[in-house]
């Protein structure tokens, strides 16, 4: 069984335990580099990036994370963590450090105020049956993608849902809804790359 730890700094960490659990992986916060060092892929939660990237440096995870993206290892953002995993960000107001893993530039808070969280149905290449349910919490969407980069999903001609290599980004929030393909398909990645390591 995989072991797939949850990034436990600031944001909807529980929820993505409990996901996690119910696709069948060991699900663990992970709050210090022995604990990263221990999991087979990472969720990356959502919250508000600018926090989870001040104390990421705080405790020492930038680059101990950064290496194991760098060197494979599965990661899933969702909203926030979707930020912390682009190459590049658009925000005139933040110089904030991110992750990286994913050759995108993503817009935050795309999604404008007023709507500050809508839910859209939403439909992921890759992922059978009836649409996921995407809950948009002051959402950040896609604005580009390099060569290298699958689009999974897009709402209203913006990009809500990503793949490059082994990580995976969404805009939404898959741990929210009792739906829990989104995190099968990433436990299955992570499965994958156990599997091949070993
Ligand atoms: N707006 C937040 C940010 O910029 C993301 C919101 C979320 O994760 N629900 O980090």
């Amino acid at each position: 069984t995989p072991v797939v730890g949850v990034l436990a700094l600031q944001g909807d960490v529980r929820e993505h335990l409990i996901a996690l659990a119910s696709a069948d992986a060991v699900a663990r916060p992970v709050r210090r580099p022995e604990e990263l060092a221990d999991v087979d892929g990472l969720v990356i939660p959502g919250g508000e990036s600018t926090t989870i990237s001040k104390l990421a440096a705080l405790f020492g995870l930038l680059e101990p994370l950064r290496a194991r993206v760098r060197a494979g290892m599965p990661v899933y953002g969702t909203c926030a963590g979707m930020i912390m995993l682009a190459d590049k960000i658009l925000d005139p107001r933040s110089e904030q450090e991110t992750f990286g893993g994913i050759d995108m530039i993503v817009r935050r808070n795309a999604f404008g105020r007023q709507n500050e969280s809508f839910e859209a149905a939403v439909d992921i290449a890759g992922i059978d049956g009836d649409p996921v349910e995407g809950v948009f919490i002051r959402a950040p969407w896609v604005e580009s993608v390099g060569a290298r980069v699958e689009v999974l999903a897009e709402h209203e001609g913006h990009i809500v849902a990503v793949r490059q290599g082994n990580a995976l980004a969404t805009s939404f929030h898959p741990e929210l809804t009792g739906d829990h393909r989104v995190h099968e398909l990433f436990v299955g990645m992570v499965r994958g790359h156990a599997a091949a390591g070993s």
